[in-house]
């Protein structure tokens, strides 16, 4: 394949591309359009004049807050892309995917195209969040799994006015557009590259409904903002330091980076993408210094894939934080062939084990080359970052402040965690203790209380145990209370399951929103796990192994006052004692009203 990008002006720029296309089938043409700058009408034009030009050759085009052209990034300026390929076929499709019958389609059409590689060009229009544009992505991915996908969200400013994408037929103020390239000798590689790493400690979100946080470790989302950051927030704008300092989770491998949108006067912060109750998060931040190692090694991966085209899709966000550096990321890349691209609202990426993601402040690349490389020489020589002695010193110092706030912190959160586990953990058995079961039954009444769901209690007690230590000694005793532990905590399917040591012999299970059948089906199973573990017996009256008793209930709740505790214990504690009545080795349940 061959490339050309150029600055457009007027008319006149389009010879030079009309020139390279002299000859070639339409469709192996692809005309990429990154319009900064433009309003509908200016836009409408330019789409006329394309057209015009190169007809029947596919367009990909989009409003864009800033261009890469080659070196050098620019602003409100319009850079053309030609793809000339030998031997792949380009199509582009627009869908309206604000309905889900839309995408499902849309995903589709990409699949009957057979395509090896796809650009994909999404407009915002007024909402400002990410999720639809994740899941749309992710739609598009499960249905082409082995696609290389790469692209943007088109953007311009916070409230996407004047932001459209177009192909050769149409053009909008929202929905995508794409280009699949099919071709037998296309090589195409979806890369990215972050720069941010998480910092500081890890945090839990407490409170969350959709897009909005309320609280995080239980505290304001504000005041842990400021807690952390150490300055306040200007909650009408809610830039910086959020941009600089996003917060993320690890989602499939990849660090999703989340920033604030809109405060709400009743304390909450829309963010970009939801994060979900219970997510474990942290801030994160630009490591200047490991985003040129990762750039380099970058270079040498890219330079072996012996490019004809690299597009580059860079955020945006990623452009206000790093300033003039920003050209640094690119500039790397220019000596290895022709690369263009825009600043995004969010970034696509395809890539390795993972299903395709739209993500904010990395840049992701698309890799293009056609045919075979084997002539083609690798193109080492990675140009040296060059760094002024002020630079250098206080990319040295962040270096240093980094190391120490990691490794304070993770030491930190290692004693917290053996802290946490001597609290809630019994030790012999690695089940939760006595006290996290008196904690756990507590909250779990309140939330059956209020969901009226059922909620099922099992008292296990093992047979003849005082026997077993008498025989075989306290010792071998301990053994087989962690074995039979491994059992109960194996046997648990449901991650909201939870088994304690209640104490001396006796475990018990707390079985949120399960009915009697659910309950008597894994008392089954413990039943049968016991027996298969066949552990040895000798002095049990009943038979050679050790056995359990166990006595089940499933609490039924009409919404009315809070249960006391020990009523409900003690009618579990009613059937154990029937168990054991009826000879041991037995399971006896009931129902209880409350
Ligand atoms: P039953 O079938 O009626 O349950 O008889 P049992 O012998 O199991 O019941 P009993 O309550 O008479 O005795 C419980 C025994 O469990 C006595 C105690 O020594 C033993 N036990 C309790 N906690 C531990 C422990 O941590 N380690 C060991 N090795 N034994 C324990
Ligand atoms: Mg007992
Ligand atoms: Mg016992």
């Amino acid at each position: 394949m061959k490339c050309l990008n150029i600055l457009y002006r007027s008319s006149d720029d389009l010879d030079v591309l009309l020139q390279m296309v002299a000859d070639v089938p339409r469709d192996q043409i692809l005309i990429q359009v990154y319009a900064g700058g433009c309003g509908r009408d200016s836009l409408q034009s330019l789409q006329a004049v394309l057209v015009n030009a190169f007809p029947g050759v596919a367009i990909l085009g989009a409003t864009t807050e800033g261009e890469i052209l080659g070196k050098t990034t620019s602003q409100n300026t319009i850079v053309l892309s030609l793809s000339v390929f030998e031997d792949t076929k380009v199509k582009t499709l627009y869908a309206d995917d604000s309905k889900p019958e839309a995408t499902h389609r849309f995903a589709k059409e990409i699949s009957a195209q057979g395509a090896t590689a796809a650009i994909l060009f999404r407009c915002g229009a007024t909402d400002g969040h990410l999720q639809r544009s994740l899941d749309f992505i992710q739609a598009i991915g499960v249905e082409n799994p082995g696609l290389v996908l790469a692209g943007g969200q088109a953007g311009v400013g916070d409230e996407y006015i004047d932001t459209f994408v177009f192909t050769e037929h149409f053009l909008s103020s929202h929905g995508s557009v794409i280009a699949t390239l099919a071709g037998p000798d296309l090589h195409a590689e979806s890369l990215r590259i972050d720069g941010w790493e998480q910092i500081g400690r890890e945090m839990q979100i407490t409170r969350a409904e959709g897009e909005r946080v309320y609280e995080i470790d239980e505290r304001s989302v504000i005041d842990t903002y400021k807690h952390y950051l150490g300055v306040d927030i200007d909650l009408a704008k809610l830039q910086n330091p959020t941009l600089e300092f996003p917060l993320t989770c690890v989602r499939d491998g990849i660090l999703m980076k989340n920033v604030p949108v809109t405060y709400h006067p009743d304390g909450a912060i829309e963010f970009l993408f939801p994060f979900k109750e219970g997510e474990k998060i942290k801030f994160s931040f630009c490591d200047i210094s490991k985003l040129h190692q990762d750039l380099k090694q970058m270079q040498s991966r890219v330079a072996t894939l012996k490019p004809d085209a690299i597009f580059f899709f860079s955020c945006s966000g990623r452009k206000m934080i790093l300033g003039n550096k920003i050209s640094d990321e690119t500039q790397g890349f220019s000596h290895l062939c022709d690369s263009t691209g825009f600043f995004t609202s969010s970034e696509f990426y395809s890539g390795g084990n993972h299903s395709s993601v739209s993500l904010i402040q990395n840049m992701t690349m698309l890799v293009l080359s056609e045919g075979s490389k084997k002539e083609k020489p690798v193109q080492w020589g990675v140009p040296a970052q060059q760094h002024s002695e002020e630079e250098l010193q206080s990319i040295k110092t962040l270096k240093i402040l980094t190391n120490l706030i990691s490794a304070t912190s993770r030491e930190l959160e290692e004693s917290n965690r053996a802290l946490y586990e001597m609290a809630v953990l019994d030790s012999m058995t690695g089940l939760l203790n006595r006290r996290s079961f008196d904690v756990m039954m507590k909250s779990e009444l309140r939330r059956h209380v209020r969901s009226l769901e059922p909620m099922s209690l099992l008292l296990i007690d093992i047979d003849y145990f005082k026997q077993y230590n008498d025989l075989y000694g306290h010792v071998a005793g301990d053994d087989c209370l962690e074995k039979v532990g491994a059992i109960v905590r194996d046997t648990l399917l449901r991650t909201s399951d939870m088994a304690f040591r209640y104490g001396g012999e006796e475990m018990c299970c707390l079985l949120p929103a399960t009915d009697f059948s659910g309950a008597r089906h894994l008392v089954g199973r413990l039943q049968e796990n016991v027996k298969a573990a066949g552990i040895a017996h000798e002095r049990s009256d009943i038979s050679s192994q050790l056995t359990v008793s166990i006595g089940f209930m499933t609490y039924h709740f009409r919404g009315k006052s809070l249960p006391d505790e020990d009523t409900v214990i003690q009618a579990c504690d009613k059937m154990l004692y029937a168990a054991k009545q009826g000879g041991r080795n037995k399971a006896v349940g009931g129902e209880l009203t409350l």
